[in-house]
């Protein structure tokens, strides 16, 4: 079989990202294992849906790339976990955040969901990191089932208990995300009850997205910049507004993979995961350079059975 005996790459990037500057990304769980299935998801539908915690990569491999990447003097502001799924099921998350921290002063950052930081063990896991950004996209269960589409021992109730004592226990910093879904998650009511929950303790960010890449569910629409703003004056004084609109043009790292990609786009339309199986990109990686080649009219997209092409312009 093509490809069989090949090492899996693990990380990637590093990839500029206007949250965390140049970020080297850490990817623990295959494509797409998650507690959650999301109408926004930008990776695709999820492929196994579940809360089973298990090593699923090979840590130490994981641990050299690491390495390797460090010593080839990039510049990288975060190692970050984020990945093909939720990076919480990952039962060495713990130990590998500490290892990391034996070998490199570069800050560790854990993008999650949030869903399962109820469970003790997680949030014990999770203390050495810097900072950690979770997910809170719904106020109440019914949102919370129709925009995420949680595993079905996962109850909105836990998710919020579970963020609250996270804060009351972890000394870094948490940047909460609450991504925006337009007629989904964005009436007066369901931003006051937002509101009420995050004023119940103190994060260092709340940070607001919405729908600027193409989502696994085409009935999820982006909020306006307009309306992100009045919903943002609403909030909080710690809440800014994270979604493209107000992103800068970013340069990508590499011209090789850029080169690659957009020689594979002008053959023919082509989805992420084409992109990402044929090139052995990761998918979070060819994604930065979708949108900076669609931000900067080189690619459009458009839509055929449910599913997103890139096609040159
Ligand atoms: S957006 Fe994140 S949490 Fe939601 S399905 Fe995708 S990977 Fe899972």
């Amino acid at each position: 079989m093509q490809g069989s005996n090949k090492i899996r790459e693990y990380i990637y990037g590093p990839v500029p990202s206007r949250r965390l500057g140049f970020s080297l990304g850490v990817d623990l769980v295959p494509y797409k294992v998650c507690t959650y299935d999301c109408i926004y998801c930008q990776l695709g539908k999820t492929t196994k849906k579940t809360i089973q915690r298990k090593e699923y990569i090979e840590s130490r491999e994981v641990l050299l790339q690491i390495k390797k990447a460090i010593s080839t003097q990039q510049k990288i502001d975060y190692i970050t976990f984020s990945g093909s799924g939720e990076p919480t099921l990952n039962t060495n998350i713990g130990s590998l955040i500490r290892e990391i921290k034996k070998i490199t002063d570069i800050p560790v950052a854990i993008i999650t969901n949030g869903s399962l930081l109820y469970k003790e063990s997680i949030r014990k896991a999770l203390l050495p990191a810097d900072l950690v950004v979770p997910s809170l996209d719904a106020a109440r269960e019914s949102t919370f089932k129709i925009i995420n589409r949680p595993h079905s021992s996962i109850s909105f109730d836990r998710v919020v208990k579970g963020l609250l004592d996270f804060r009351e226990e972890f000394k870094g910093r948490i940047w909460v995300e609450i991504m925006l879904v337009k007629d989904v998650n964005d009436s007066r009511k369901e931003i006051e009850r937002f509101k009420s929950i995050i004023a119940e303790t103190t994060y260092d960010k709340i940070q607001l997205n919405t729908v600027v890449r193409p989502p696994s569910d085409k009935s999820a629409f982006p909020l306006s910049i307009e309306e992100l703003r009045n919903i943002k004056d609403l909030i909080d004084e710690n809440c800014e507004i994270i979604s493209e609109f107000v992103r800068k043009r970013q340069e990508v790292s590499s011209e090789k993979k850029e080169k690659r990609i957009l020689e594979l786009i002008k053959r023919r339309p082509v989805t992420l995961s084409e992109i990402s199986a044929s090139l052995g990109i990761n998918r979070n990686e060819v994604i930065k350079y979708l949108d900076f080649f669609t931000k900067n009219g080189i690619i459009k997209n458009l839509n055929f059975k449910g599913k997103t092409y890139y096609e040159s312009k």
